[in-house]
């Protein structure tokens, strides 16, 4: 039987946090053996145990403090226990903590009609509370299934390769990656991939719709992110997004954008879709939005744009127990409203430009970098080889929380509340190891090399 020495309490944080840079001690070392123990075994071992964090700062079991550069994978938006987000969840939790659907309570109205604004809904948009990205897909997705067209025949969905959508069985079915697939075949049909940013392709995927006019079409709805962060963070080229919105408009087919990790002021804007360079001001009619819209609580949501894919879904078809939660909306309307009193859309704009400057300099100083993408605090750092596994965990090592997502692309999606100040110190680390990885120990291949099967493999998205 493992350790069940109780959860460090508030009590004991003063003497941790005087205690910096311990070695493993027993204490996040049992917490892991703990954890194995009980958890299902999808996540492997957690990297460390967490007990608190403050601002862009988290602290493990152990006592290390920790810049948190990933935020719950662009999740906790304003940092951790804000006094704003802790302040307004405490109000309502104390106020009216949950109410079925049968009852609508004004939280949730408030922040239906706040994010109607925000995302730039034309008249008559909607939204669709649920409590996680994928669920937010699962509900465009029979959104989708419901455009039939008059006969019927509109059935097919086009879905992006390298896209990532979530786990539950719809939105992986509009996931690329075979190894998330496969073990869950049979899963829902008529959804089919193109390469991503391959216009010919997408154009091809209308074209199999054969001749006649749109009302021969055959395809529901394309499904895409912007961003493709799971997938590397990788843009989408620029003129990609407008070509599809000319493709489904003219085909009568859905355009419906996942921002569940670009929204809500990631890239410097409410939507991705408001950046110029990424949404060019299309508008879609359907786009998602989960990861920081509750700045740490869950929460996610559908926006139907427009009077068309706001009726496609009629009583009764579609629902959700928690979807609403007044709990959770009041973490959502407080982070928003924070984002706006404190012009953090700004405040991510300039700091992810210093930072992606930085790193752009720092490739061509040293071996390791290459390169670097994204857009506001959506950030991949391109590296030379698929040495991020061991960068991120090297970082670590270093007080850095950072993510290996792809095989060669380290990213970075820390608080939105991050300043330049803060993030200094994790660019100066990356600045050394630059300039001369092999002495921390991460080998670059050379032309002698073999290929790099025997390097590690990269972190599962979750
Ligand atoms: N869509 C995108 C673009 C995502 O990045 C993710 C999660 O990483 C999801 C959907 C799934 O969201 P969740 O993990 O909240 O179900």
């Amino acid at each position: 039987m493992s350790d069940q020495r109780p959860i460090p309490t508030a009590a004991g944080r003063a003497a941790s946090d005087e205690r910096i840079e311990t070695p493993a001690t027993h204490e996040v070392a049992t917490w892991q053996h703990r954890y194995g123990d009980a958890l299902l075994g999808v996540f492997g071992t957690p990297k460390t145990v967490l007990v608190r964090g403050e601002g862009v700062y988290v602290w493990d079991a152990d006592g290390t403090r920790y810049l948190d550069l990933l935020a719950g994978i662009a999740v906790n938006a304003l940092g951790h226990a804000h006094p704003t987000l802790t302040g307004a969840i405490g109000a309502q939790l104390a106020t009216l903590g949950h109410v079925s659907n049968f009852f609508a309570t004004p939280t949730q109205v408030a922040l239906a009609e706040r994010l109607l604004t925000r995302t730039g809904a034309p008249e008559g948009s909607r939204v669709f509370f649920t409590n996680s990205g994928t669920e937010a897909n699962e509900a465009a997705f029979k959104i989708a299934r419901r455009n039939r067209g008059e006969d019927g025949r509109r059935t097919r969905i086009i879905a992006l390769e390298g896209s990532f959508h979530g786990r539950t069985m719809g939105a992986l079915a509009l996931t690329s990656k075979a190894a998330y697939r496969e073990p869950f075949e049979p899963l829902p049909g008529g959804v089919e991939f193109v390469p991503a940013g391959d216009l010919a392709a997408l154009e091809a995927a209308f074209a199999a719709d054969g001749e006649g006019g749109p009302d021969a079409s055959t395809v529901a709805a394309v499904f895409l992110e912007l961003v493709q962060g799971e997938g590397g963070v990788l843009p989408l080229p620029e003129g990609y997004l407008a070509r599809a919105r000319e493709l489904t408009s003219a085909h009568g087919a859905l355009l419906i954008v996942d921002e569940v990790q670009t929204g809500m002021g990631r890239t410097g804007h409410w939507l991705a879709l408001q950046d110029p360079a990424l949404g060019g001001g299309v508008v879609p009619d359907v786009v998602t939005l989960a990861k920081g819209l509750g700045g740490g609580f869950p929460i996610g949501a559908v926006v139907t744009y427009g009077e068309r894919g706001s009726h496609l879904l009629s009583p009764g078809q579609h629902g959700t127990t928690f979807g609403g939660n007044p709990v959770a909306a009041a973490a959502a309307l407080a982070t928003i409203g924070v984002i706006e009193r404190d012009d953090l859309l700004a405040s991510v704009t300039a700091v992810g430009e210093h930072i992606r400057s930085q790193v752009r300099g720092m490739a061509g100083e040293g071996p390791l970098v290459t390169g670097v993408r994204g857009a506001g605090l959506l950030i991949g750092v391109q590296l030379a080889a698929d040495v991020a596994a061991q960068v991120t965990d090297l970082a670590q090592r270093d007080g850095f929380i950072v993510n290996a997502v792809s095989p060669s692309v380290v990213r970075l999606a820390p608080p939105l509340v991050i300043t330049r100040e803060q993030v200094q110190p994790f660019l100066d680390w990356l600045r050394d190891l630059n300039a001369d990885p092999a002495s921390r120990g991460v080998r670059l291949p050379t032309a002698d090399d073999l290929p790099t099967d025997d390097l590690p493999t990269y972190e599962e998205p979750r």
